[in-house]
């Protein structure tokens, strides 16, 4: 209705004793009853207006009308998070690096950019079939749980770390996985960096399938898993003896 598309409010209010109307000459006359009934309704809000003379000025209302803190903005931000996270906390390996932990934070909540969340995204991605195995969607949930590539692998990860025969649904089952570790306390911290290597070295093969075409195979990822989780363990964490022939029969061997 409004005749120049680039106004301003201020434009087109005025204020007439101690109330504010609207100045209906910028406007066309409303086309239909229910375009006339809004636009009453319009002029009745804008008679109710309250006017300070102050300058304008940001307010926090999160904590009433307190003023903004720091503090605020992360109990805010924890409240949300604790939301979406229906009570499971990824735990962080700090003998892997945070590139493989960010990974698999991201994965967890479904936040990789695979086809099927580009799609979400209006972003065209053409077929979304999964470039390893050319059969399921390119998914979070396929690529790492039921892509015949990732189950392949999670068999030689289980049988290498002594798990019961692994079988998970989602991304969350495989990070849970490290609880029914042998070895105490550094068994299942042992086990779990290899779990969230076993994630990268997934991706990375599928980011390798999507982008430079280039087909692997379960037995190439699961000897990196095996080449770097030695790499890493020996030198980021307090195993600093590990011996490569041990390690190839069980990631374990030095706790027992
Ligand atoms: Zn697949």
């Amino acid at each position: 209705m409004e005749k120049k598309k680039f106004c301003s409010v201020s434009a087109r209010i005025c204020r007439v004793g101690q109330v504010w109307i609207l100045n209906r000459n910028h406007f066309l006359s409303p086309m239909t009853l229910l375009c006339d009934s809004e636009f009453r309704e319009m002029e009745q809000k804008v008679e109710l207006l309250s006017y300070v003379m102050d300058t304008d000025r940001w307010r926090w209302n999160e904590d009433g009308n307190k003023d903004f803190s720091i503090q605020s903005v992360k109990r805010l931000l924890q409240k949300n998070t604790e939301l979406q996270q229906v009570g499971f906390v990824l735990k962080w390996v700090n003998w892997v690096p945070s590139k493989c932990n960010i990974m698999v934070w991201r994965a967890e909540m479904g936040r990789l950019a695979v086809k099927t969340e580009l799609l979400k995204r209006n972003i065209n991605v053409g077929s979304l079939q999964c470039n390893m195995c050319d059969w399921g969607d390119d998914s979070v949930v396929h690529l790492f749980t039921a892509c015949f590539i990732a189950q392949e692998v999670w068999s030689a990860i289980g049988k290498w770390c002594r798990l019961s025969p692994i079988i998970a649904f989602e991304v969350k089952d495989l990070l849970q996985l490290y609880k029914e570790a042998e070895g105490g306390k550094w068994g299942k911290i042992i086990v779990h960096g290899i779990i969230v290597i076993a994630c990268w070295f997934i991706w990375r093969a599928r980011n390798e399938s999507v982008f430079q075409e280039k087909k692997t195979t379960g037995r190439i990822i699961i000897a990196n898993i095996k080449r770097m989780s030695f790499f890493w363990c020996k030198h980021r964490s307090k195993f600093k003896d590990l011996s490569w022939d041990n390690w190839l029969i069980s990631p374990l061997y030095m706790l027992y």
